[in-house]
C-alpha cells in the first residue's frame, strides 16, 4: 500500500493514526459486537464516544463553560442561514466582512433574511489580502459582525480580529479550526465544517456563547434553531454518529502531539517551508501579500497556465495530488492540513525545486 499525499482544499487527509485506530475497531467496537457506524445513537456506548469527543474539543480549544458545543449536520453552508436566523433578530442588522467566496456566500444568504451590509470587501485584488477595518467602519447597533476566519480558496487569513466592541463577532473557521490556539472567548459564534482539519465531511462543529441561544425568528425549522440542539445534547435526532467518533480520534490526537500550540508549531513549520521556497524561486511565486498568508491553504503561480498544467499533472505522477488551484485564482494551491506530515510538504519542496531546475 502507498499512501498518497493529498494537497486537496477538502474533503483532506486524515491521520495515519486516526485511519489506523478506525480500522482496528472497524468489525468490533470495544467489546460491543459491532462497528459504531451500527450503533444505536442513543447507547449508552454511543453516548461514553459523543461526550468523550466534545470533553477533548472542550480541553484542546480551551472552550470557556458558558458557550454550547454543537454536532450538526448541513455543512458550514448551512450556518450561513442559521447565523442570521437565530443571531439577526434584535435590530435585524449585521456586518459581513467580503474576504473570499465563502464569505460572499454567507453575506447573500444573510441579506434573505434581513439587512445584512458588506462593510469592507478584498474583492478588487481577487481577495489577495484582508481589508482593514476600523471601529467607525463598524455599526454598533448590528447583531453580530461576520468574518471567515482563514479564507480556503485565496490563501489569506485574519492575523488580528477585528474589534467589534460588544457586537458578538462571528466566524467562519472551517479551513483553520484546530490548526492554532484560539481565543474562543472573543467570539460569539465559531462554527466549521468537519471535512478540513477535523473529520470526513457530514459534521459542522457550532461553538456558540450561550446567551446567543433562544432568540430564532420565527420562520427558523426546529432543525434550524440552535436551541433545539442545545437543549438534546446535539441528539435532538440521529446525529452524524461515525464522523463524530472520527472527529473523537482526531481530537485524541491533537491531545496526543501535545495539543494545538505544539499543532500551531507543526504547522509554522510546514507553511515556512513553502513560503520561503516560492519567495526564493525564480518560477513560483505566492499569490497573497505576506501579511496575510494562510497556514493552511497557499496558492501559487508560475504566471504561465501550460507549465501551471504541466507542474500539476507531474506532481500527480510523483504522488503529490490534488495541487490545481480553484478556477478563481488559478495556478497551484497546497493545502497543508493538520494532517499533512511534515515529510509531504519537503517533499513537495524537493519536487518543486527540480521542475524549476528543469524548466528555467
Ligand atoms: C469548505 C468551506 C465552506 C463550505 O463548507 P461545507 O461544509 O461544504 O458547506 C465554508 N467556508 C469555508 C471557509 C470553507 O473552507
Amino acid at each position: 500500500m502507498a499512501r498518497i499525499y493529498n494537497f486537496s482544499a477538502g474533503p483532506s487527509m486524515l491521520p495515519e493514526e486516526v485511519l489506523k485506530t478506525a480500522a482496528a475497531e472497524m468489525l468490533e467496537y470495544g467489546t460491543t459486537g459491532q462497528s459504531v457506524m451500527e450503533m444505536s445513537h442513543r447507547s449508552k456506548e454511543y453516548q461514553a464516544i459523543i461526550d468523550e469527543a466534545e470533553a477533548n474539543l472542550r480541553e484542546i480549544m480551551n472552550i470557556p463553560e458558558n458557550y454550547k458545543v454543537l454536532f450538526l449536520q448541513g455543512g458550514a453552508s448551512t450556518q450561513f442561514a442559521m447565523v442570521p436566523m437565530n443571531l439577526m433578530t434584535k435590530n435585524k442588522k449585521a456586518d459581513y466582512i467580503i474576504t473570499g467566496q465563502w464569505a460572499k456566500k454567507a453575506y447573500k444568504e444573510a441579506a434573505r433574511y434581513g439587512n445584512a451590509r458588506a462593510v469592507a470587501s478584498s474583492e478588487d485584488k481577487t481577495f489577495s489580502y484582508i481589508p482593514e477595518i476600523t471601529s467607525d467602519m463598524l455599526d454598533p447597533e448590528a447583531d453580530y459582525v461576520h468574518i471567515c476566519m482563514n479564507n480556503t480558496i485565496y490563501g489569506t487569513k485574519w492575523q488580528t480580529l477585528p474589534e467589534t466592541g460588544n457586537v458578538p463577532l462571528v466566524a467562519d473557521i472551517s479551513s483553520c479550526i484546530l490548526s492554532e490556539p484560539i481565543d474562543v472567548s472573543k467570539f460569539g459564534v465559531l462554527y466549521a465544517g468537519a471535512q478540513k482539519n477535523v473529520a470526513p465531511a457530514g459534521l459542522t462543529i457550532v461553538i456558540i456563547r450561550e446567551d446567543l441561544i433562544g432568540n430564532a425568528m420565527d420562520i427558523t425549522p426546529t432543525m434550524l434553531n440552535y436551541q433545539t440542539h442545545a437543549d438534546n445534547g446535539s441528539m435532538f435526532n440521529t446525529p452524524p454518529c461515525y464522523t463524530i467518533y472520527i472527529a473523537g480520534l482526531v481530537f485524541k490526537w491533537i491531545k496526543s502531539i501535545g495539543g494545538l500550540s505544539e499543532m500551531k508549531k507543526i504547522n509554522e513549520k510546514k507553511a515556512q517551508m513553502i513560503y520561503d521556497f516560492l519567495d526564493h524561486s525564480a518560477l513560483f511565486k505566492g499569490t497573497v501579500v505576506p501579511e496575510a498568508r494562510s497556514l493552511m491553504n497557499i496558492p501559487f503561480v508560475t504566471g504561465d497556465t501550460e507549465l501551471d498544467a504541466k507542474f500539476v499533472a507531474e506532481a500527480k505522477k510523483a504522488g503529490f495530488v490534488n495541487l490545481k488551484g480553484h478556477r478563481s485564482v488559478g495556478g497551484m494551491r497546497a493545502s497543508v492540513y493538520n494532517a499533512m506530515p511534515v515529510e509531504g510538504v519537503y517533499k513537495l519542496v524537493e519536487f518543486m525545486k527540480k521542475f524549476e531546475e528543469e524548466n528555467k
